[in-house]
């Protein structure tokens, strides 16, 4: 039968530019990563045609002896590399994850305690817009401005003040590592179930990298995608075996109707990358180039919030250069290198806006990149926002963007990626 390039070109041609796309620009958005050709394939194979609703051996569709084979694999996996001993790992994304721990654990109208957006939360830890916001008293916690680490003594006035019923800790935009025995001490004292969205740092929890969220946490969340390295999806994590079958319940049938066992299978896959011992080393590379292009942005005038990172991310505050996020996204954009705009403590800037950009080395160290690049990255960037600065129109600095543009091209040749695919 036809390939994609000649059954639909223009489907064909957007997916080959996106390739480009990723080969030639340096990737620094800290939610993303590159995931191995065989997290490719296990995610473009038939397993995309197979219903399999209800769980390994418990189906409500025939033929599922084979898919039943990959999502145990992911399962025994999962349960292998983080410690624990029962995994979910249907839930579609990391959103949904979510959902399901909130409609196991939770009635609409009960109180969430979870981060705020603004101080580097996750829309689905309580935010206005979305879901958790609109269906239960979202109460939200944020960062001391001091330091930029999360205020605690706060957390705990809140939870023995309203009494939720679940508290939610882990963020999208928190570079410092988290305190889950504290945590655990305020649950247990305004008796709140604790619940850990690790989707960021899940790798690094993986890799060694990051205190384990268990025994801490009652239930844990995670997406797939970011420092995990595998499909874009999500998963739940329990030791607790009444949890664990309330949120078997909530994500099927309660949330979702057939699991994408292609995504299943990619799970797999990539937890079993993860267990092997060149994920360690590559955590810790991640951490190690993290830290190098956090002290090269200060060598060069930026302040970073929290003054530092102990993970795979950073919030760089712009301020001291007088730049918006908006702007310097656009700019380094233009010049190759990707990342995205993102909003800092008290930040005076709307959020489409922000004053700040969050970076991450996740994908460019999967890509082969060491410290002495991410020297270079960080040198790069600086060239960029200097320029844009001084420029003092957002539009112009386009000879400075096209000459790191060059740059970035020959650094990201030297660390191809995907090569297979031309
Ligand atoms: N939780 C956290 C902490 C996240 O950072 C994200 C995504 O950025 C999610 C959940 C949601 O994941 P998804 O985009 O797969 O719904």
């Amino acid at each position: 039968s036809d390939t994609l390039e000649q059954s639909d070109p223009d489907v064909f041609d957007a997916v080959r530019k996106e390739l480009g796309r990723q080969q030639n620009e340096i990737e620094l958005i800290a939610s993303e990563n590159i995931v191995s050709r065989a997290v490719l394939e296990a995610q473009g194979s038939v397993l995309t045609n197979k219903y399999a609703e209800g769980y390994p051996g418990r189906r409500y569709y025939g033929g599922c002896e084979f898919v039943d084979i990959a999502e145990n694999l992911a399962i025994d996996r999962a349960r292998e590399l983080f410690g624990c001993e029962f995994a979910n790992v249907q839930p579609s994304s990391g959103s949904q994850a979510n959902q399901a721990v909130m409609m196991a654990l939770a009635k609409p109208g009960d109180t969430l305690l979870g981060m705020s957006l603004d101080a580097g939360g996750h829309l689905t830890h309580g935010a206005k817009p979305n879901m958790s916001g609109k269906w239960f008293n979202a109460v939200q916690y944020g960062l001391d401005l001091e330091t930029g680490l999360i205020d605690y003594d706060q957390v705990e006035e809140l939870a023995m003040e309203h009494k939720p019923t679940i508290i939610v800790c882990g963020g999208s935009a928190y570079s410092r590592q988290i305190d889950f025995e504290r945590f655990r001490a305020i649950a247990d004292k305004s008796g709140a179930v604790l619940w850990c969205d690790m989707a960021h740092f899940a790798g690094l929890v993986a890799g060694g990298q990051h205190p384990s969220p268990f025994p801490h946490a009652d239930v844990v969340t995670t997406t797939t995608h970011k420092t995990l390295r595998g499909p874009r999806a999500g998963m739940v994590l329990t030791n607790h075996e009444a949890i664990a079958k309330k949120i078997n319940s909530a994500v099927f049938p309660g949330l979702q109707g057939g699991p994408l066992m292609h995504a299943v299978a990619g799970k797999a896959v990539a937890f079993g990358e993860a267990l092997k011992p060149a994920y360690k080393s590559y955590m810790r590379q991640v951490v190690e180039n993290a830290n190098v292009l956090a002290e090269t942005l200060v060598g060069h005038g930026f302040a970073i919030v929290s003054g530092g990172t102990d993970t795979h991310l950073m919030l760089v505050d712009l301020r001291p250069k007088n730049l918006t996020g908006k702007d310097s996204e656009k700019s380094l954009g233009r010049a190759g290198i990707t990342c995205n705009k993102n909003g800092v403590p008290n930040d005076p800037q709307k959020p489409m806006v922000t004053s700040g950009i969050r970076l991450g080395t996740p994908a460019a160290t999967t890509r082969g990149f060491g410290t002495d690049e991410f020297r270079e990255v960080g040198n790069l960037i600086a060239e960029v926002l200097d320029g844009l600065s001084q420029a003092n129109d957002p539009e112009g600095n386009a000879r400075i963007e096209a000459a790191v543009k060059e740059k970035v091209e020959a650094l990201t040749a030297r660390f191809p990626i995907y090569p297979h695919l031309g």
